[in-house]
C-alpha cells in the first residue's frame, strides 16, 4: 500500500475506546481503524473485574462520585466525575443493546461485585472475563458495519500536523490531518488522511519491567502527541496492580482484586496476614495502599512475593465465579487455587496521566481527539478507583462521537500530504546493541520509577534515561523504520515523560510516593502539565 487512504475518521486503535467511537460515528461517515496487531490484542481484552456504574435502586451517583474523588485525593476534575458517572448507566445500556453478556443472577438482576475502594456492589462483571466479552461483542457490531474498515497489524508512527503537509493553508494551525502508518506485514508506511483522527492507543505499561498489559501497550499514541506538541497530564501517576500472579519467565497474568472483593486475605511468607496492620480497609484498601503494603512487606521478609489466600473460601463457588484465573493457576503453575494460596506481585498496570483532553476528548491540537487509557480526561485525579476505567472509555467515546458529528468539518483548500521518507539503511549490528535499550529502559524504570521514588532515584533514572534518548534518536534518524523501532522510541518518549512529572511533583499523592516528600503539599493541587 502506498496512495493515500482517505476517510472522514481515522480511529487508532481498536479496544473499548476506539470500538465505541467508531460505531457511533460510522451512520455519519467513514471509519478507517487501525490497530497494531490482531484486533482483540488490547488492555480491553485483559479486563477481569468489571464495569463500574450505578444500576441498583440502593445505591446512587453520589456514592460512586465520592467514592471516585476519594481515590483521587484531590485532584479529580469534578465535572468529569460528575459526567462520566451520571452518564455511566445509559452508557452500559448501550453495551448491552450491543450485545455484550454481563453476568446475571438467579432471579435476572445483574450480579454485582464490591472492588477496594467502592462503598457499594456496584461493578458489572462477565465472570471474571469482563473485557473479552466487551471486546467481543464490539468487534462483531464493527464487522457489520459497511462504513468501517479495518486495517490489523497496521501502526500509527506519527500524527500528521501541518509541519507535514504541502498547500495553501495559510488559515490552518496546529491541525492533525491523520497518521503515518506502517504496515507491519511489507514494512511500508501510508499516510491515512481523514477530518478527525482519534487517538485511542491505550496505555503505556510496558516501560515498566513487571506488568499486567499486553506488549501493545507501548503508548505510542501519547508518545505521538508529545511529538507534535499536543499536550499531555499527571504522566507521573502510574498505578501498579497490588496482584500479578508471580511465575518468573512466564506471560504476566492478573489476579483480579474482585478476588479480594470475594474474601481472599492477603499473607506473607510465613503466612501471617498482614493488610490489617497498614490500613483499617485491609484488603479492600485502595490499589496503591495495598500495592505499597506488599512491596514493604516483601522488602521487610526480604522475598519475591506474597500469597492471596483464597483456601478459607467456598471451593466450588470460587471456580464458578473465576474461572479463567481457576483454569490459568492450575494449567501454568499446577495450582488449585482452592487449596493452595496463589503467590502474587505488584505489576504496572494502568496510566491515569495521558493526553490532555476536554469533556469531549478534544485535544490542545485541532480535529484530534484521545479517548479510553490514552487520555487524560480528570476523572481518575492521582489515582484511579478500580473498574473505572471502561466506564469512562465507553462515556467520553460517546460524547467525542457526538461533538465531532456536530462539528462541520474545515475546508483547508489543497492539502498536499508528501509521502514517508522511505530511506534508511539497516545496521543488524547496530540494531542488536539499540534493542538492548528496551530492557534498560524497563530496569531502569521498575527500580528507580516504580513503587516508591526518590528524588535521587529519578534523578539518576533521568541521566541514564537521556543517554538512551540520544542514541535513539541518532539510530533513529538514519535507520529504516520497523514497528520495534517504533516502539522502542516511544517507550523511551514515554519514560521521559513520567519521571520529568515525577520530578515536579514534590509530595505525596494517590499513586505518586516520594520517600524525600512523604505527605500531600497543596501547593501541588494540580495537574502537571507538559
Ligand atoms: C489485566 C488488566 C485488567 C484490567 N481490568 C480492568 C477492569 O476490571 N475494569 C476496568 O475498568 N479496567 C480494567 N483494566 C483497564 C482497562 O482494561 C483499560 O484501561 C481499557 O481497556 C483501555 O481501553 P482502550 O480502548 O483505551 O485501550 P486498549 O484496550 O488497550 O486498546 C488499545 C488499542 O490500540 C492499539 N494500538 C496501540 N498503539 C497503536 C499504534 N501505534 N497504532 C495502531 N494501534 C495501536 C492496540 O493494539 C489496541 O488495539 C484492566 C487492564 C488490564 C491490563
Amino acid at each position: 500500500m502506498s496512495a493515500i487512504v482517505k476517510s472522514d475518521y481515522l480511529v487508532i486503535g481498536s479496544g473499548i475506546a476506539g470500538l465505541t467511537f467508531a460505531l457511533k460515528v460510522a451512520e455519519h461517515g467513514t471509519v478507517n481503524i487501525i490497530t497494531k496487531k490482531a484486533a482483540d490484542i488490547s488492555n480491553t481484552s485483559r479486563a477481569q473485574g468489571g464495569i463500574a456504574s450505578v444500576t441498583k435502586p440502593s445505591d446512587n451517583v453520589e456514592k460512586h462520585i465520592q467514592d471516585t474523588l476519594i481515590a483521587g485525593a484531590g485532584l479529580c476534575h469534578r465535572d468529569a466525575v460528575e459526567m462520566v458517572l451520571s452518564e455511566g448507566p445509559q452508557r452500559i445500556k448501550d453495551l448491552v443493546e450491543w450485545g455484550v453478556h454481563f453476568t446475571k443472577t438467579r432471579s435476572g438482576e445483574f450480579d454485582l461485585a464490591r472492588e477496594g475502594g467502592h462503598s457499594e456492589n456496584r461493578i458489572l462483571h462477565a465472570a471474571d472475563m469482563t473485557g473479552a466479552e466487551i471486546q467481543r461483542a464490539l468487534l462483531e457490531q464493527m464487522r457489520q458495519h459497511p462504513n468501517i474498515k479495518l486495517f490489523e497489524n497496521h501502526m500509527a508512527v506519527d500524527l500528521i500536523t501541518e509541519h507535514h503537509v504541502l498547500g495553501n493553508l495559510q488559515s490552518a494551525f496546529n491541525i492533525c490531518f491523520g497518521a503515518y502508518v506502517l504496515c507491519r506485514e511489507d514494512n511500508c508506511v501510508t499516510p491515512f488522511q481523514a477530518n478527525y483522527t482519534i487517538i485511542a492507543t491505550g496505555g503505556a505499561s510496558k516501560v515498566f519491567l513487571h506488568a499486567t498489559n499486553p506488549d501493545v501497550a507501548t503508548g505510542d499514541g501519547v508518545a505521538m502527541a508529545y511529538r507534535a506538541g499536543v499536550r499531555i497530564a499527571n504522566m507521573e501517576f502510574v498505578q501498579f496492580h497490588p496482584t500479578a500472579l508471580y511465575n518468573p519467565g512466564k506471560p504476566s497474568f492478573l489476579i483480579s482484586e474482585a478476588l479480594r472483593g470475594h474474601g481472599g486475605r492477603l499473607i506473607n511468607g510465613k503466612g501471617e496476614r498482614f493488610m490489617p496492620e497498614y490500613d483499617e480497609r485491609a484488603e479492600l484498601a485502595p490499589r496503591d495502599i495495598v500495592a505499597r503494603a506488599i512491596d514493604a512487606e516483601m522488602k521487610k521478609n526480604r522475598e519475591d512475593c506474597v500469597f492471596l489466600d483464597m483456601t478459607h473460601l467456598d471451593g466450588k463457588e470460587l471456580k464458578k465465579r473465576f474461572p479463567n484465573i481457576f483454569k490459568h493457576c492450575k494449567e501454568e503453575m499446577h495450582l488449585d487455587i482452592t487449596k493452595k494460596p496463589i503467590p502474587v506481585v505488584p505489576a504496572a498496570h494502568y496510566f491515569c496521566g495521558g493526553i490532555m483532553t476536554s469533556l469531549s476528548g478534544q485535544t490542545s491540537m485541532q480535529n484530534l481527539f484521545a479517548v479510553g487509557e490514552a487520555a487524560h480526561t480528570g476523572l481518575h485525579g492521582a489515582n484511579r478507583l478500580a473498574s473505572n476505567s471502561l466506564l469512562e472509555a465507553v462515556v467520553y467515546s460517546h460524547n467525542t462521537a457526538m461533538k465531532v458529528m456536530r462539528k462541520r468539518s474545515r475546508n483547508f483548500g489543497s492539502v498536499i500530504i508528501p509521502p514517508w521518507d522511505e530511506t534508511g539503511i539497516v545496521d543488524e549490528q547496530e540494531w542488536v546493541l539499540i534493542k538492548h535499550n528496551q530492557k534498560e529502559i524497563q530496569n531502569i524504570m521498575w527500580d528507580y520509577v516504580g513503587i516508591v521514588r526518590s528524588e535521587k532515584q529519578l534523578n539518576r533514572a533521568r541521566r541514564r534515561l537521556n543517554l538512551i534518548y540520544q542514541e535513539l534518536e541518532t539510530y533513529y534518524k538514519k535507520a529504516k523504520i520497523s514497528a520495534e523501532l517504533v516502539e522502542l522510541r516511544n517507550l523511551s518518549a514515554i519514560a521521559f515523560l513520567i519521571v520529568t512529572s515525577a520530578l515536579r511533583r514534590h509530595e505525596s499523592r494517590g499513586l505518586h510516593y516520594m520517600t524525600d516528600y512523604p505527605d500531600k503539599n497543596d501547593k501541588y493541587l494540580k495537574d502537571t502539565i507538559l
